[in-house]
């Protein structure tokens, strides 16, 4: 019998918490996680599952419109927000369950609760008061979208958590950032309907990504009708005497609009959690600093996920949280592998991508191969839709292998995930070019260009 209340607390019923309460509960370790709100975390309450959900109902008034090419005459069509905000809502909960089912079956104990730290062993149950203690304890309490409270007038906007409950649909939104998160969400509103602006500090829209993907979408999205407006920032937000809102922006004078949504970012939600008590460090940003094993400076006390600001990504959460039951509890030290993620931007079209962007290979190859298709996918033939697909492999030109793909168009993000196995895998070109294309996809593009469209060398372009 040990000493303690439970083996293992888990602050924080996300994602990464949650698989790693699950796991340890499995094993037959006292288990108890603690979660505020509602089990499922970012990912299922506010986040990559609702997102998609609105992705999909987005998208539907271009099928209708590309139905005609394909000979179907849709009629009268209508969007009703309550009906998908409730059947949303119905999914949420369905998963919300799943999560709490998962635990309950592997006997961990779920305290519906805020938990803080009082010691490096001590947790404080809030809604009781009550002081537990436990052997380990992992932090997984994720972030919280940016308030960006030196706005003038931040309080009147939104945040993406705010756009999943939204009492009507707005008929104009001006969104601040030019991130995952705002790429997604314009995409979103302007599908459903919504009178669009995004307005972003840079020069080009998805500052990490590959140029040629942030071009290509840029491009898109103004075609279909969505504004961009780049190297400007909203100054200060007000309420007009009509109800409304005013955004005033630097360079683009003032946006008279229905919502202002800012998705500026997110932030690690350490405040208040207890860290000094226990003696945990943070970083400049709050995040909670740790090592490749996920341990922070207190030998007992790990995290994992968002809270740590290391890939604020769900996949990467739970692997995190794997890896950390493989190290302490199965005597198999494993660190995350955060190479070579694959991730999609649910912009419409679709980014996925993994590996290095052509600039960042460039800088860190002497010679690279680019190779690089653009054509209209075979569904927008008849459609006549004028989208463009974009494909591009990364060569390093030295061993041939390949060290980054890039796909914008429909799909991109099922591809990513499939090109990230085989870039994990340490695939050459030469591998690519054996490999049979599966006629008549898109995805064959990425095995059938032969010859580079252009090589960089010593950081140009020959
Ligand atoms: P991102 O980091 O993707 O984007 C933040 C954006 O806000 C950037 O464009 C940034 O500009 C801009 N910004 C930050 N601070 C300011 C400021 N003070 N003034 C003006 N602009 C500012 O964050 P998101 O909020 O979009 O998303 C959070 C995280 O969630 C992402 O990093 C991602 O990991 C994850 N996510 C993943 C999704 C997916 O996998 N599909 C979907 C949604 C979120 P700049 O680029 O110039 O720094």
């Amino acid at each position: 019998m040990t000493q303690f209340d439970y083996d293992l607390f888990v602050i924080g019923g996300g994602s990464g918490g949650v698989r790693s309460a699950r796991l340890a509960a499995a094993m037959g370790k006292r288990v108890a996680i603690a979660e505020e709100y509602r089990f499922g975390g970012t990912c299922v309450i506010r986040g990559c599952v609702p997102k998609k959900l609105f992705v999909y109902a987005s998208q539907f008034h271009e099928h209708f419109e590309d139905a005609r090419g394909y000979g179907w005459t849709v009629g009268d069509t209508s969007f009703s927000w309550k009906a998908l905000i409730e059947a949303k809502d119905r999914e949420i909960a369905r998963l919300e369950g799943l999560y709490r089912k998962g635990l309950e079956n592997a006997g961990a104990e779920i305290l519906e609760t805020r938990a803080e730290l009082v010691g490096p062993h001590n947790i404080r149950l809030v809604k009781s008061g009550k002081v537990v203690t436990a052997e380990r304890i992992v932090i997984a309490v994720g972030g919280s979208a940016n308030p960006h409270a030196s706005l003038p007038g931040y309080e009147l906007c939104i945040t993406s958590n705010d756009a999943f409950h939204l009492e009507e649909l707005p008929r104009s939104i001006v969104i601040a950032g030019g991130g995952y998160i705002a790429v997604e969400f314009a995409n979103i509103f302007h599908g459903l309907g919504v009178d669009t602006t995004l307005i972003y500090r840079g020069k080009e829209i998805l500052s990490r990504f590959d140029q040629d993907m942030r071009h290509g979408l840029h491009e898109a999205m103004e075609a279909k009708g969505i504004r961009i407006l780049c190297e400007d920032i909203i100054t200060k937000v007000s309420r007009t005497a009509a109800g409304g809102l005013l955004a005033e922006t630097k360079n683009n004078g003032h946006l008279s609009t229905d919502q202002v949504m800012l998705a500026l970012g997110r932030d690690p939600n350490t405040a208040g959690l207890g860290l000094e008590a226990a003696g945990v460090a943070v970083n400049d940003r709050g995040a909670v600093i740790v090592d490749e094993y996920s341990r922070t400076n207190v030998p007992n006390i790990y995290a994992l996920g968002d809270v740590t600001d290391r890939v604020q990504l769900t996949p990467v959460a739970i692997h995190e949280a794997m890896c950390f039951i493989e190290t302490e509890y199965k005597n198999n030290p494993t660190a995350p592998d955060h190479d070579l993620i694959a991730t999609a931007v649910f912009s419409q079209p679709e980014i996925g991508t993994v590996g290095l962007s052509e600039e960042d290979a460039a800088k860190r190859f002497e010679e690279i191969e680019v190779y690089r298709a653009q054509f209209r996918p075979m569904k927008a033939t008849l459609s006549g839709r004028q989208e463009k697909m974009i494909m591009k492999l990364i060569v390093n030109a030295a061993d041939r292998k390949v060290v980054g793909a890039h796909i914008l168009g429909h799909d991109a993000g099922e591809m990513a995930q499939l090109l990230g196995v085989s870039l994990k895998a340490g695939v050459t070109k030469d591998d690519f070019d054996r490999t049979m294309a599966v006629h008549p996809t898109a995805a064959e593009e990425l095995v059938t260009m032969y010859s580079p469209t252009y090589r960089v060398r010593n950081g140009e372009r020959v």
